[in-house]
């Protein structure tokens, strides 16, 4: 099987290519994204092997299934990128990975809101200029503190492993209640009181059509003063406009971001040399309590691993025309 691996960075293709001994898949490594001007790329494939920020659109499955391709290996777990319509009736079907790591995500969530709390970042720059001040670096006890977790699956119910472990009170929300959750002593409640009691919020549902923008001002108004918002789900998840402006007006205390909705155009490729066009990134950029990352929440050894198994897994499983349980159209 042939299967033209799109958006391929070397810590990424490592892992594919040890595994692919296994499988012996005949991979070809490209370092662009897969988009509308890139597809014809995909000319002779059997398959396209994609992650976060390729861009799947009916256009775009419509050239894949021109060029012969009958399967989408998403190598992560969300799928906002991939139009799942086009492709069933395009009849090309789309796996991706259910779960590598929920930990590494879950990790990074918690490095963030600690970072953020204690001025890590802020003390790491003063110190190695000899700055040993403290003004300004006051931060608060987690431990009796209220942590709001919005989604409970797989990274949300990890996350809420290690802030239980800190001693805060849970409050979550999700449509489909967690056994798990409720275990470790996680309440349910509605978004309005888990706004309105939560000191920490963070993200971790999937990016759906009726949750895009579900942080915004109308949100962030139900908030108490100072909020410290994590967001390492997806980046359309929160309205960053709005945020600069709770930032500005003090309702945001601290903001930790690993995904961007605009990423697309950023993340994943040192553009330090280039001037970047957006400006609502730059401000984000220069605000003392914000912490952006470019999307490495999942980036560990074990994570990456995994991916690659799971992957290649599911590309054999398909290639075979078995039953795949991490076919998703
Ligand atoms: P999961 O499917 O195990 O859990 C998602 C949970 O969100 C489910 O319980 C679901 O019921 C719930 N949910 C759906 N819509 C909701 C809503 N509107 N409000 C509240 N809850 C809602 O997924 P997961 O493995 O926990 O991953 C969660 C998300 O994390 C993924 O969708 C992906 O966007 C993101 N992610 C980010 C990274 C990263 O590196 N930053 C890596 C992996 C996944």
């Amino acid at each position: 099987m042939k299967v033209a691996f799109f958006s391929s960075q070397p810590y990424m293709r490592q892992p594919f290519a040890e595994h692919n001994r296994g499988y012996d898949f005949d991979i070809t490594w490209f370092e662009v994204r897969l988009e509308a001007q890139t597809a014809s790329l995909c000319q002779g494939f059997d398959a396209v092997c994609v992650f976060v920020n390729d861009k799947l659109d009916a256009d775009v499955i419509a050239t894949l299934a021109s060029a012969g391709v009958r399967f989408i290996a998403l190598r992560c777990t969300g799928y906002n990128n991939v139009d799942l319509d086009a492709a069933r009736t395009a009849g090309i079907k789309v796996v991706r990975v259910p779960a590598y790591s929920p930990e590494a995500v879950a990790e990074h969530t918690v490095g963030l809101m600690l970072t953020l709390n204690r001025h890590i970042h802020k003390a790491y720059q003063r110190t190695r200029d000899a700055n040993f001040s403290l003004n300004g670096l006051v931060g608060f006890n987690m431990h009796g503190k209220t942590a709001g977790i919005i989604g409970t699956g797989k990274i949300g119910l990890a996350t809420l492993r290690i802030l239980q472990g800190l001693g805060m009170k849970l409050l979550v929300h999700d449509p489909v209640e967690n056994p798990e959750a409720l275990a470790l002593g996680a309440r349910y409640v509605s978004l309005a009181q888990l706004f309105r009691e939560a000191r920490v919020i963070s993200l971790h549902c999937p990016l759906l059509q009726d949750n895009y923008h579900l942080l915004c001002q109308q949100s962030f108004s139900q908030m108490q003063d100072g909020v410290m918002i994590i967001n390492t789900s997806r980046g359309g998840l929160l309205n960053a406009v709005d945020a600069i402006e709770a930032i500005n007006s003090g309702k945001i205390g601290a903001l930790g971001l690993d995904v961007y909705e605009e990423e697309e155009n950023l993340f994943f490729a040192d553009k330090s040399c280039e001037i970047i066009h957006d400006d609502t990134f730059h401000l984000l950029s220069t605000y003392p309590n914000v912490i952006l990352t470019g999307h490495q929440a999942f980036l560990t050894l074990e994570a990456l691993t995994a991916i690659a198994r799971v992957t290649l897994d599911n590309l054999q499983q398909l290639s075979r025309n078995q039953p795949c349980n991490n076919q998703i159209n």
